[in-house]
Protein backbone atom coordinates (compact mmCIF):
# COMPACT_ATOMS: atom_id res chain seq x y z
CA UNK A 1 0.00 0.00 0.00
CA UNK A 2 2.93 2.72 0.78
CA UNK A 3 4.58 2.01 -2.38
CA UNK A 4 1.53 2.40 -4.65
CA UNK A 5 1.19 5.84 -2.51
CA UNK A 6 4.58 6.52 -3.09
CA UNK A 7 4.01 5.69 -7.29
CA UNK A 8 0.49 7.76 -7.18
CA UNK A 9 2.88 10.40 -5.54
CA UNK A 10 5.91 10.59 -8.19
CA UNK A 11 3.42 10.81 -10.53
CA UNK A 12 1.44 13.42 -9.42
CA UNK A 13 4.92 15.01 -8.61
CA UNK A 14 5.89 14.54 -12.13
CA UNK A 15 2.89 15.88 -13.96
CA UNK A 16 2.43 18.46 -11.95
CA UNK A 17 6.53 19.16 -13.77
CA UNK A 18 4.83 18.72 -16.77
CA UNK A 19 6.58 15.33 -17.43
CA UNK A 20 3.44 13.00 -17.74
CA UNK A 21 1.35 15.95 -18.62
CA UNK A 22 -1.49 15.07 -20.99
CA UNK A 23 -0.58 16.25 -24.84
CA UNK A 24 -2.61 15.88 -28.20
CA UNK A 25 -1.47 16.33 -31.62
CA UNK A 26 -4.30 16.16 -34.31
CA UNK A 27 -4.37 16.78 -37.95
CA UNK A 28 -7.55 17.31 -39.94
CA UNK A 29 -8.87 18.68 -42.73
CA UNK A 30 -11.61 21.34 -42.94
CA UNK A 31 -12.52 25.03 -44.66
CA UNK A 32 -11.23 23.87 -47.56
CA UNK A 33 -7.58 24.12 -45.62
CA UNK A 34 -5.12 21.58 -43.31
CA UNK A 35 -5.42 22.52 -40.04
CA UNK A 36 -3.48 21.27 -36.84
CA UNK A 37 -4.52 21.05 -33.13
CA UNK A 38 -2.00 21.19 -29.97
CA UNK A 39 -2.87 20.80 -27.03
CA UNK A 40 -1.17 20.39 -23.48
CA UNK A 41 -3.24 20.01 -20.27
CA UNK A 42 -6.19 17.51 -18.41
CA UNK A 43 -8.11 16.51 -21.27
CA UNK A 44 -6.05 17.26 -23.95
CA UNK A 45 -7.19 14.44 -26.43
CA UNK A 46 -11.32 15.25 -25.55
CA UNK A 47 -10.37 18.97 -25.80
CA UNK A 48 -8.61 18.37 -29.33
CA UNK A 49 -11.89 16.15 -30.72
CA UNK A 50 -14.34 19.21 -29.44
CA UNK A 51 -12.27 21.46 -31.53
CA UNK A 52 -12.18 19.01 -34.27
CA UNK A 53 -15.33 19.04 -34.06
CA UNK A 54 -16.50 22.53 -33.67
CA UNK A 55 -14.60 23.83 -36.78
CA UNK A 56 -16.40 21.02 -38.97
CA UNK A 57 -19.80 22.83 -37.55
CA UNK A 58 -18.52 26.35 -38.37
CA UNK A 59 -17.93 24.94 -41.92
CA UNK A 60 -21.43 23.99 -42.43
CA UNK A 61 -22.91 26.54 -41.29
CA UNK A 62 -20.49 29.57 -42.96
CA UNK A 63 -19.48 27.90 -46.05
CA UNK A 64 -20.57 30.41 -48.64
CA UNK A 65 -19.88 27.92 -51.44
CA UNK A 66 -22.94 25.67 -49.69
CA UNK A 67 -25.84 26.36 -50.42
CA UNK A 68 -27.37 24.64 -47.60
CA UNK A 69 -25.33 26.71 -45.22
CA UNK A 70 -26.56 29.64 -43.21
CA UNK A 71 -25.21 31.74 -45.78
CA UNK A 72 -26.55 29.98 -48.96
CA UNK A 73 -29.38 30.56 -47.50
CA UNK A 74 -29.32 34.24 -47.07
CA UNK A 75 -27.51 34.46 -50.67
CA UNK A 76 -31.12 33.23 -51.67
CA UNK A 77 -32.70 35.48 -50.04
CA UNK A 78 -34.67 32.93 -47.94
CA UNK A 79 -35.92 33.84 -44.29
CA UNK A 80 -33.73 32.13 -41.89
CA UNK A 81 -34.17 32.81 -37.79
CA UNK A 82 -30.55 33.29 -36.61
CA UNK A 83 -29.05 32.11 -33.60
CA UNK A 84 -27.32 35.23 -31.39
CA UNK A 85 -24.48 33.50 -31.78
CA UNK A 86 -25.25 33.74 -35.59
CA UNK A 87 -26.42 37.48 -35.25
CA UNK A 88 -23.11 38.76 -33.63
CA UNK A 89 -20.92 37.32 -36.07
CA UNK A 90 -22.96 39.05 -39.21
CA UNK A 91 -23.02 42.22 -36.66
CA UNK A 92 -19.11 41.86 -36.57
CA UNK A 93 -18.47 41.45 -40.43
CA UNK A 94 -20.80 44.38 -41.03
CA UNK A 95 -19.09 46.29 -38.36
CA UNK A 96 -15.18 45.28 -39.23
CA UNK A 97 -16.33 46.68 -43.21
CA UNK A 98 -17.51 50.19 -41.62
CA UNK A 99 -14.37 50.13 -38.95
CA UNK A 100 -12.14 49.52 -42.71
CA UNK A 101 -14.04 51.90 -45.08
CA UNK A 102 -14.97 48.89 -47.39
CA UNK A 103 -11.99 47.23 -47.34
CA UNK A 104 -13.26 43.98 -45.76
CA UNK A 105 -16.00 43.02 -47.64
CA UNK A 106 -18.11 40.33 -46.17
CA UNK A 107 -20.04 40.44 -49.29
CA UNK A 108 -17.87 39.25 -51.99
CA UNK A 109 -18.88 36.29 -52.74
CA UNK A 110 -20.07 36.28 -56.64
CA UNK A 111 -17.34 38.36 -57.32
CA UNK A 112 -14.96 36.11 -55.90
CA UNK A 113 -17.01 33.13 -57.68
CA UNK A 114 -16.76 35.53 -61.30
CA UNK A 115 -12.88 35.09 -61.05
CA UNK A 116 -13.26 30.79 -60.43
CA UNK A 117 -11.50 31.22 -57.00
CA UNK A 118 -14.69 29.14 -55.41
CA UNK A 119 -14.07 25.89 -57.49
CA UNK A 120 -10.36 26.55 -58.57
CA UNK A 121 -11.67 27.17 -62.40
CA UNK A 122 -9.43 30.73 -62.93
CA UNK A 123 -10.65 32.88 -65.50
CA UNK A 124 -10.51 36.58 -65.99
CA UNK A 125 -13.93 37.66 -65.96
CA UNK A 126 -15.59 40.16 -68.11
CA UNK A 127 -16.15 43.80 -66.62
CA UNK A 128 -19.92 43.79 -67.20
CA UNK A 129 -19.83 40.02 -65.12
CA UNK A 130 -17.71 41.81 -62.65
CA UNK A 131 -20.06 44.97 -62.46
CA UNK A 132 -23.09 41.78 -62.07
CA UNK A 133 -21.72 39.87 -59.33
CA UNK A 134 -20.49 43.10 -57.69
CA UNK A 135 -24.40 44.34 -57.72
CA UNK A 136 -25.20 41.24 -56.32
CA UNK A 137 -24.23 41.24 -53.17
CA UNK A 138 -24.03 37.71 -51.57
CA UNK A 139 -22.35 36.92 -48.26
CA UNK A 140 -18.73 35.53 -47.81
CA UNK A 141 -16.70 35.26 -44.53
CA UNK A 142 -13.93 33.26 -46.11
CA UNK A 143 -11.68 36.53 -44.90
CA UNK A 144 -12.80 35.87 -41.67
CA UNK A 145 -14.38 32.90 -40.80
CA UNK A 146 -10.88 30.72 -39.62
CA UNK A 147 -10.15 33.69 -37.49
CA UNK A 148 -13.33 33.76 -35.85
CA UNK A 149 -12.77 29.42 -35.29
CA UNK A 150 -9.41 30.39 -33.86
CA UNK A 151 -11.07 32.89 -31.28
CA UNK A 152 -14.15 30.89 -30.37
CA UNK A 153 -11.95 27.72 -29.79
CA UNK A 154 -9.28 29.81 -27.39
CA UNK A 155 -13.18 30.79 -25.44
CA UNK A 156 -14.15 26.76 -25.18
CA UNK A 157 -10.21 26.18 -24.18
CA UNK A 158 -10.98 28.50 -20.97
CA UNK A 159 -13.73 26.03 -20.17
CA UNK A 160 -11.62 23.12 -19.79
CA UNK A 161 -8.73 21.70 -18.37
CA UNK A 162 -6.30 22.47 -21.00
CA UNK A 163 -3.26 24.61 -19.86
CA UNK A 164 -2.12 25.89 -23.47
CA UNK A 165 -2.11 25.32 -27.13
CA UNK A 166 -1.52 25.83 -30.46
CA UNK A 167 -3.82 25.78 -33.07
CA UNK A 168 -3.12 26.67 -37.24
CA UNK A 169 -6.14 27.09 -39.14
CA UNK A 170 -5.02 27.33 -42.67
CA UNK A 171 -3.03 30.56 -42.15
CA UNK A 172 -4.20 31.73 -39.47
CA UNK A 173 -2.39 30.79 -35.73
CA UNK A 174 -4.82 30.36 -32.40
CA UNK A 175 -2.24 30.61 -29.40
CA UNK A 176 -3.76 29.63 -25.73
CA UNK A 177 -1.82 30.02 -22.74
CA UNK A 178 1.36 30.94 -21.46
CA UNK A 179 4.13 28.38 -22.27
CA UNK A 180 5.37 26.72 -18.82
CA UNK A 181 9.08 28.37 -19.11
CA UNK A 182 7.43 31.74 -20.02
CA UNK A 183 9.12 32.16 -23.20
CA UNK A 184 7.12 33.25 -25.95
CA UNK A 185 5.32 31.17 -28.49
CA UNK A 186 7.23 31.53 -31.77
CA UNK A 187 5.46 32.00 -35.17
CA UNK A 188 6.71 31.90 -38.36
CA UNK A 189 5.65 33.94 -41.41
CA UNK A 190 5.56 32.22 -44.61
CA UNK A 191 7.84 33.83 -47.15
CA UNK A 192 5.71 35.24 -49.95
CA UNK A 193 8.32 34.05 -53.03
CA UNK A 194 9.46 30.75 -51.52
CA UNK A 195 8.67 27.85 -49.05
CA UNK A 196 10.50 28.70 -46.02
CA UNK A 197 9.57 31.25 -43.04
CA UNK A 198 10.46 34.75 -43.71
CA UNK A 199 10.58 35.51 -40.31
CA UNK A 200 9.62 34.34 -36.41
CA UNK A 201 6.79 36.26 -34.57
CA UNK A 202 7.05 36.19 -30.78
CA UNK A 203 3.70 36.59 -28.77
CA UNK A 204 2.69 35.81 -25.39
CA UNK A 205 -0.29 34.13 -24.19
CA UNK A 206 -3.62 33.85 -25.70
CA UNK A 207 -3.27 35.50 -29.16
CA UNK A 208 -4.09 35.61 -33.30
CA UNK A 209 -1.50 35.85 -35.76
CA UNK A 210 -3.36 36.07 -39.02
CA UNK A 211 -1.80 36.03 -42.76
CA UNK A 212 -3.45 36.94 -45.78
CA UNK A 213 -1.04 36.46 -48.93
CA UNK A 214 -1.65 37.34 -52.98
CA UNK A 215 0.61 34.12 -53.29
CA UNK A 216 -2.09 31.58 -51.16
CA UNK A 217 -4.52 31.41 -54.04
CA UNK A 218 -3.56 33.09 -57.34
CA UNK A 219 -3.25 31.88 -60.98
CA UNK A 220 -1.78 33.31 -64.21
CA UNK A 221 -3.66 34.02 -67.33
CA UNK A 222 -1.95 36.25 -70.43
CA UNK A 223 1.32 36.71 -68.67
CA UNK A 224 -0.69 38.35 -65.89
CA UNK A 225 -0.70 37.39 -62.42
CA UNK A 226 -4.30 37.34 -60.65
CA UNK A 227 -5.20 36.50 -56.63
CA UNK A 228 -7.86 36.27 -54.87
CA UNK A 229 -7.81 39.27 -52.29
CA UNK A 230 -10.31 41.86 -53.84
CA UNK A 231 -10.54 45.00 -53.84
CA UNK A 232 -14.26 45.67 -53.06
CA UNK A 233 -14.38 48.52 -55.43
CA UNK A 234 -13.44 47.72 -58.63
CA UNK A 235 -13.90 43.98 -57.94
CA UNK A 236 -10.27 42.73 -59.19
CA UNK A 237 -7.50 41.49 -57.45
CA UNK A 238 -6.34 43.90 -55.03
CA UNK A 239 -3.18 45.63 -56.76
CA UNK A 240 -1.57 47.56 -53.82
CA UNK A 241 2.01 47.35 -53.98
CA UNK A 242 1.88 44.19 -51.03
CA UNK A 243 2.38 40.66 -50.86
CA UNK A 244 1.54 39.85 -47.57
CA UNK A 245 0.37 41.13 -44.38
CA UNK A 246 -0.02 39.33 -40.92
CA UNK A 247 -1.85 40.75 -38.33
CA UNK A 248 -1.45 40.13 -34.48
CA UNK A 249 -4.50 40.66 -32.35
CA UNK A 250 -6.95 39.35 -29.65
CA UNK A 251 -9.81 38.81 -31.44
CA UNK A 252 -9.26 36.30 -33.63
CA UNK A 253 -12.51 37.25 -36.19
CA UNK A 254 -11.01 41.32 -36.26
CA UNK A 255 -7.27 39.64 -37.17
CA UNK A 256 -8.39 37.80 -39.87
CA UNK A 257 -10.75 40.93 -41.29
CA UNK A 258 -7.88 43.04 -40.72
CA UNK A 259 -5.20 41.31 -42.26
CA UNK A 260 -7.65 41.07 -45.76
CA UNK A 261 -8.65 44.99 -45.46
CA UNK A 262 -4.83 45.99 -44.92
CA UNK A 263 -3.70 44.02 -47.57
CA UNK A 264 -6.66 45.93 -49.76
CA UNK A 265 -5.35 49.04 -48.53
CA UNK A 266 -1.70 48.93 -48.97
CA UNK A 267 1.21 49.94 -47.06
CA UNK A 268 0.56 53.56 -46.70
CA UNK A 269 -3.70 53.77 -45.58
CA UNK A 270 -2.50 50.28 -43.80
CA UNK A 271 -0.11 51.74 -41.81
CA UNK A 272 -2.13 55.12 -41.13
CA UNK A 273 -5.07 52.81 -40.31
CA UNK A 274 -2.82 51.31 -37.58
CA UNK A 275 -1.76 54.67 -35.96
CA UNK A 276 -5.64 55.27 -35.90
CA UNK A 277 -6.31 51.88 -33.78
CA UNK A 278 -5.15 50.44 -30.91
CA UNK A 279 -6.08 46.98 -31.10
CA UNK A 280 -3.62 45.46 -33.46
CA UNK A 281 -0.02 44.92 -34.70
CA UNK A 282 0.67 44.17 -38.35
CA UNK A 283 3.76 42.96 -40.67
CA UNK A 284 3.23 44.25 -44.26
CA UNK A 285 5.62 42.56 -46.81
CA UNK A 286 5.85 44.67 -50.23
CA UNK A 287 5.94 43.66 -53.95
CA UNK A 288 9.84 44.89 -53.97
CA UNK A 289 10.72 42.55 -51.14
CA UNK A 290 10.33 45.32 -48.23
CA UNK A 291 9.45 44.56 -44.99
CA UNK A 292 7.68 46.60 -42.38
CA UNK A 293 7.00 45.75 -38.68
CA UNK A 294 4.15 47.72 -36.56
CA UNK A 295 6.20 48.88 -33.56
CA UNK A 296 4.62 46.33 -30.98
CA UNK A 297 6.02 43.09 -32.98
CA UNK A 298 8.58 41.22 -32.35
CA UNK A 299 9.92 39.86 -35.08
CA UNK A 300 13.14 38.24 -35.31
CA UNK A 301 15.20 36.13 -38.12
CA UNK A 302 14.52 39.18 -41.20
CA UNK A 303 15.94 42.62 -41.44
CA UNK A 304 12.62 45.01 -40.98
CA UNK A 305 11.44 48.91 -41.00
CA UNK A 306 9.89 49.18 -37.27
CA UNK A 307 6.96 51.77 -38.29
CA UNK A 308 6.17 54.18 -35.16
P1 LIG B 1 -8.04 36.01 -46.49
O1 LIG B 1 -7.26 34.86 -46.98
O2 LIG B 1 -8.43 35.97 -45.06
O3 LIG B 1 -7.43 37.32 -46.86
O4 LIG B 1 -9.45 35.97 -47.24
C1 LIG B 1 -9.56 35.95 -48.63
C2 LIG B 1 -10.89 35.35 -49.03
O5 LIG B 1 -11.93 36.23 -48.63
C3 LIG B 1 -11.01 35.21 -50.54
O6 LIG B 1 -10.66 33.92 -50.97
C4 LIG B 1 -12.48 35.55 -50.78
O7 LIG B 1 -13.29 34.41 -50.53
C5 LIG B 1 -12.78 36.57 -49.72
N1 LIG B 1 -12.43 37.96 -50.07
C6 LIG B 1 -11.69 38.41 -51.13
N2 LIG B 1 -11.54 39.74 -51.07
C7 LIG B 1 -12.18 40.16 -49.97
C8 LIG B 1 -12.38 41.43 -49.35
N3 LIG B 1 -11.88 42.55 -49.86
N4 LIG B 1 -13.09 41.46 -48.20
C9 LIG B 1 -13.59 40.34 -47.66
N5 LIG B 1 -13.47 39.13 -48.20
C10 LIG B 1 -12.75 39.03 -49.32
MG1 LIG C 1 -8.60 37.40 -43.59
Amino acid sequence: MKRLFCAVLACLLLSGCGWFEQKADVDFWCMDTFMNVKLWGSGAEKAAGELQTMMNDLHTTWSAANEQSLLGKLNVGMEVALTDEQQAVLDRAQALSRRTGGAFDPKMRAVSRAWGFYNLAYRVPEQADIDAALALEQWDLGAAMKGYAGEKAAAYLEQTGVDRGILSLGGNIQTYGEKPDGTPWQIAIQNPYGEDALGIISVQGTKSVVTSGSYQRCFEANGQFYHHILDPETGYPADSGLVSVTVICDEGMTADALSTALFVMGLEDGVEFWRSSDDFEAVFVTEDGGIYATAGVALSGCSYEVIQ
